[in-house]
């Protein structure tokens, strides 16, 4: 998961690039070098069609278009522009060589932001281009906002893994893709051995940092394309392996396993030894079956879980839905 902090920067960059639409290859070249003297980065083609072709090679934060031209219009164009998905909102500027308010409105409502009479006086054009950045600066640092409040909305605080409503939110989807996909799911559901003990023996913030460790650590270790690690209550976790059959889970459970024990973690109050029990829970190899709901799978890795600390902790126990029998390894 990125950092809020490292999300994407809160202005446009410098030099905005400007998409130019116009037929006119003298007035396209004139253009063109002013716009270039004004600081803009430029991008220039013949017609709308062009235009649109460009817009899905790339995201132009700004278009400039004529109205008139052949093939695809000035207006058809806007039209087009509004209609698609891109990354980011285009501010498009329309140049007429009409001033009636019917057709002025025309071009607006087709999706314009803005307009200029032909001929184009350069220094109004410039002022304009410059408002409209301001505009696209404003959208930018809300798109940038709503990132970082969603990154913090799925994102528990204490270990930067996935909270649980992401979980919620994002285990069903995965189990859906397994269906439609025939691929296996496997969850890895766990717990702290006697984590109490250590925060009772070495304080809260020691046990918040066990706790940012084994996640940190979790992290690390997972496929990090696939694989994602959510906190599920105080120091439990559920590890979601996207495409991995039950033994391959298993494996990793027990590789996590020996990760976390094998090197004692680092506090304030020294080195501790921490261990981990787990609970694996499958789908078959061709994925779930058409009943399996989430709550299903979560609750078969909470009961394996259980048969490890049974077990003696340290340990990993698993299930292949609907088709292996319960078995605890060492
Ligand atoms: P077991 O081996 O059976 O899992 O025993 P345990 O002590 O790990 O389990 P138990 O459920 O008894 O205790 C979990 C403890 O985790 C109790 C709770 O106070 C503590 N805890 C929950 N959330 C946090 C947290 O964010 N930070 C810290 N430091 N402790 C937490
Ligand atoms: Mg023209
Ligand atoms: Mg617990
Ligand atoms: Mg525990």
């Amino acid at each position: 998961m990125s950092d809020p902090d490292s999300a994407t920067p809160l202005t446009v960059e410098p030099a905005a690039t400007i998409l130019l639409a116009e037929d006119d290859p003298v007035t396209r070249m004139l253009m063109t070098r002013f716009l270039k003297k004004a600081g803009y980065e430029v991008d220039a083609v013949a017609n709308g069609s062009e235009a649109l072709d460009r817009m899905t090679t790339r995201y132009y934060p700004m278009l400039v278009t004529d109205w008139e031209m052949p093939e695809m219009d000035g207006v058809a164009l806007c039209k087009a522009v509004r209609n698609m998905q891109l990354d980011g909102y285009v501010y498009a500027l329309l140049l007429t060589a009409r001033d009636s308010k019917e057709h002025i409105i025309a071009g607006l409502e087709a999706g314009a932001d803005d307009y200029l009479v032909k001929p184009v006086h350069e220094a109004e054009l410039i002022a304009r281009l410059n408002a409209g950045r301001r505009i696209l600066d404003l959208e930018q640092s809300l798109r940038a906002a709503n990132q970082r409040n969603r990154i913090l909305s799925i994102t528990d605080a204490l270990t930067g893994a996935y909270n649980r409503r992401y979980l919620m939110e994002q285990l069903p989807r995965e189990l859906e893709r397994s269906r439609r996909y025939a691929y296996p799911l496997s969850v890895l559901m766990c717990d702290v051995d006697h984590f109490k003990k250590i925060n009772d023996m070495r304080g809260h913030a020691a046990g918040d940092e066990v706790l940012q460790q084994f996640a940190a650590r979790a992290q690390k270790f997972i496929r990090t394309n696939s694989d994602w690690v959510a906190r599920y209550g105080g120091e439990e976790f559920l590890i979601i392996l996207p495409e991995t059959p039950h033994e391959g889970a298993m494996q990793v459970a027990d590789k996590l396993r020996e990760l976390i024990s094998a090197t004692p973690f680092a506090t304030r109050t020294g080195d501790c030894v921490v261990t981990a029990s787990f609970g694996v829970a499958s789908t078959g190899p061709n994925g779930p079956d058409i009943l399996l709901k989430v709550d299903a799978l979560i609750r078969t890795a909470d009961e394996c879980l259980y048969q490890s600390k049974q077990g003696g902790r340290n340990c990993s126990s698993g299930l292949e839905i609907a088709s292996m029998p319960m078995k605890a390894h060492a």
